[in-house]
C-alpha cells in the first residue's frame, strides 16, 4: 500500500487505499507461499476449534441427559418406597407423556409435510404405544378417568348437497354454525349429512396422588379412539372446562429441540416398554398379596 486518498460521498469523507501495481508484481513466490500456508493454518485451526466446540456441546448434552435421568430416577425411587404401585404408575405416566409428545410431533410433521405418507407409520406407532400405556394407567388406583363433552351443539358437520344448498339459500342471514344449530334435529336425521356429535368429546385421565407432592399427569384420548378400549362414557364422571382452557386441554404439545436429545425416540421407546412391564409385574404381585 502506497497512499491513502480521501473520498467524498454522501457528504462524508471516506478513506480508501491505493495499491501500487509494481509493488504487487514484485512480491516473491516465496512470500505468496508463506501467506498461503498461513491462511491454510488459520482455516485448519478454526475448523478444529469448531470440532472441539461440537464435542464440548455433545459432552454438555450428555451430562444434562444424565442429570435429568438421575433426578427422575430418584423421584421414582422415593415414590416406590412409599408404595410400589404408586411408583410404577408414575413411572409409566412419565414415559407415556413423552411418547404422547413424540406422537404429536409426527402428527404435526405429517400435517405440514409434502410427503405425509412417510410420517404416517411413525404417528401410528407412537399413538398405538400411547394407547397401550393408557390402557394400563386407567387400571391404577391413582388413575382417575372422566369424560368431557362440550356443550351442544359443538359438532363436526359435513353437509350433503341438499342441505348445503339449503344453507346457501339461507346464508345471507345465517352462518354455517348457526345453520347447523338451527337445523340440528333435521341434519342428524339426514342419512347423507355427516354430523359427528362426539368429535369434540374426549376421555380425560388424571394421575394424581396426595403422596406425590403435587405431581400430576393428565392425558386426553379422543372419543373415537378411547371408545375402542375405555369404559362407556355413561358410567364415567363428567369433567367441565371453559372455552379458554379448551385449546390447551384438548391438544398436547410437540417437543422442543433439547428434549428431542434428552428424550430421544430410542430412549422413550425403551423406557416406556420397561415401565409397562414393570407396572404389570407390580400389579400382578399386588393381586397375589391381596
Ligand atoms: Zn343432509
Amino acid at each position: 500500500m502506497v497512499e491513502t486518498k480521501e473520498f467524498h460521498k454522501y457528504g462524508k469523507t471516506l478513506l480508501y487505499n491505493i495499491y501500487d501495481d509494481s509493488a504487487i508484481q514484485s512480491i516473491s513466490p516465496d512470500q505468496i507461499e508463506f501467506w498461503r500456508n498461513a491462511h491454510k493454518q488459520h482455516v485448519k485451526e478454526s475448523r478444529s476449534k469448531g470440532a472441539q466446540k461440537a464435542s464440548e456441546t455433545r459432552e454438555i448434552r450428555r451430562q444434562k441427559r444424565d442429570d435429568v435421568y438421575t433426578e427422575v430416577g430418584e423421584k421414582f425411587k422415593l415414590l416406590s418406597d412409599i408404595n410400589e404401585m404408586l411408583g410404577a404408575t408414575y413411572l409409566l405416566a412419565f414415559w407415556t407423556l413423552w411418547a404422547s409428545r413424540w406422537a404429536k410431533e409426527y402428527q404435526v410433521k405429517r400435517a405440514v409435510s409434502k410427503t405425509p405418507h412417510l410420517q404416517t407409520d411413525k404417528t401410528a406407532y407412537w399413538y398405538s404405544l400411547k394407547k397401550e400405556a393408557i390402557g394400563l394407567l386407567v387400571t391404577s388406583p391413582v388413575g382417575k378417568l372422566s369424560f368431557y363433552e362440550p356443550p351442544k351443539p359443538k359438532v363436526r358437520a359435513s353437509l350433503c348437497e341438499f342441505h348445503r344448498e339449503e344453507w346457501r339459500d339461507s346464508s345471507l342471514s345465517l352462518g354455517f354454525g348457526e345453520f347447523v344449530e338451527q337445523q340440528f334435529e333435521q341434519l342428524v336425521r339426514c342419512n347423507e349429512c355427516e354430523i359427528d356429535q362426539m368429535y369434540f368429546a374426549l376421555y380425560f385421565l388424571e394421575i394424581k396422588s396426595p403422596l406425590a407432592d403435587g405431581w400430576t399427569f393428565s392425558f386426553h384420548t379422543p372419543y373415537s379412539v378411547g371408545s375402542q378400549f375405555l369404559p362407556d362414557p355413561a358410567v364415567l364422571p363428567r369433567v367441565f372446562h371453559t372455552r379458554e382452557q379448551e385449546g390447551m386441554f384438548r391438544f398436547g404439545r410437540t417437543l422442543q429441540d433439547v428434549e428431542k436429545i434428552i428424550y430421544s425416540e430410542r430412549d422413550v421407546k425403551r423406557n416406556l416398554q420397561g415401565a409397562m412391564s414393570n407396572y404389570l409385574s407390580v400389579a400382578n404381585s399386588q393381586e397375589l398379596s391381596n
